[in-house]
């Protein structure tokens, strides 16, 4: 059965205008998300990720801008939204979790009422006492104590601030939630805590949920599918199963080498990508990953190439399966 798709993203571009030039941290990004996945979002710090979740929402600020693309979601697309619409989108339809609760919540307000003033800004009409009751069924489902209620984000530990920032993602019943590092500036035990109450969430409440991390070890535990950014392009998506078996991209290779195992033998040498992630300002030619690439062709540094499916459902942004597909076709 085909799934069905929530968010059809093409040719989204972001570019930043600065003192020594246009920087392009998301260039021409298409694909889709499906309802009731949890797709992983993975790459390098500065590889665009965390711009490109904020674009799904259009939080681009000055002097950044959203240059080229549509996001349409749910059939309509939100670039042609004015500000009341999409106002109402963020919160109701998509909303966001970030990295540091602390500086997302409001440290003069307790959590009953981020979560009633969260209700009532999209939905002025429900009552204070059913926002109150709605608030206390969220905060049940998150597994914090009824007794937190009345706390202040202060009187909480990072967990739990955490959790709430979910529940106000959550208490809108959004069909997709955006988690921004989400986990990152928690220890293990909390993550994994977090990581399973969003997908049991994701299980009952069929949302989708985009995570962008850099965490590879929390991505393979949750999501379905993962798509792999490198310089602001998407260079490879697919199966969560598929990709971690048999990565394609020389990039996804190399990142997922990098990171450590439970069998990992501690005498061999960890694998470590050679070089640096390229200045967004003057990016190479051709394949921007062409200069760390130990499989590079002529080619590579001279076109760029573009995503081809190379099975159902598993895209590759490289000259070497382009050249296959040809010499395919040509057969
Ligand atoms: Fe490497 Fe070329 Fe593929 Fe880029 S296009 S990843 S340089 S082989």
């Amino acid at each position: 059965m085909e799934k069905e798709k929530l968010v059809k993203i093409r040719d989204l571009s972001v570019s930043y205008q600065t003192r020594i030039g246009t920087v392009s941290a998301v260039d021409h990004v298409s694909f889709d998300i499906y309802k009731g996945e949890i797709l992983g979002l993975v790459g390098e710090s500065g590889c665009g990720k965390s711009t490109f979740g904020k674009a799904l929402l259009r939080m681009i600020d000055p002097p950044g801008e959203i240059s080229s693309g549509e996001i349409i979601f749910n059939g309509e697309n939100i670039m042609e939204y004015d500000y009341d619409r999409l106002r109402d989108f963020r919160g109701r339809r998509a909303s966001m979790i970030f990295q540091d609760p602390m500086t997302s919540l409001n440290p003069v307000q307790r959590v009953d009422e981020h979560l009633i003033e969260t209700i009532q800004v999209h939905e002025p009409r429900t009552k204070q006492n059913l926002a109150l009751q709605r608030s206390k069924v969220m905060i049940e489902r998150l597994g914090i104590g009824m007794e937190r209620l009345l706390s202040y984000p202060h009187q909480l530990s990072g967990g739990m601030r955490q959790r709430v920032m979910t529940g106000i993602g959550l208490i809108l019943n959004a069909d997709l939630i955006i988690a921004d590092e989400a986990t990152t500036s928690l220890d293990v035990i909390v993550e994994a805590k977090l990581a399973d109450q969003l997908r049991e969430i994701r299980n009952d409440f069929g949302v989708s949920l985009l995570l962008i991390t850099h965490n590879i070890a929390l991505v393979a535990e949750m999501a379905d599918r993962i798509a792999v950014m490198y310089a602001g392009h998407l260079v490879e998506i697919g199966d969560i199963y598929k990709v971690f078996e048999k990565p394609k991209h020389p990039y996804t290779q190399g990142l997922l080498a990098s990171v450590p195992n439970i069998r990992f033998d501690t005498k061999e040498q960890l694998y470590k990508m050679p070089g640096e992630p390229p200045n967004l300002t003057h990016p190479p030619l051709g394949c921007r990953f062409h200069p760390r690439c130990p499989h590079a062709l002529p080619i590579c540094s001279q076109r760029e190439p573009s995503l081809l499916e190379i099975e159902a459902g598993w895209s590759v942004q490289c000259w070497l399966y382009q050249k296959q597909s040809n010499e395919e076709r040509s057969d």
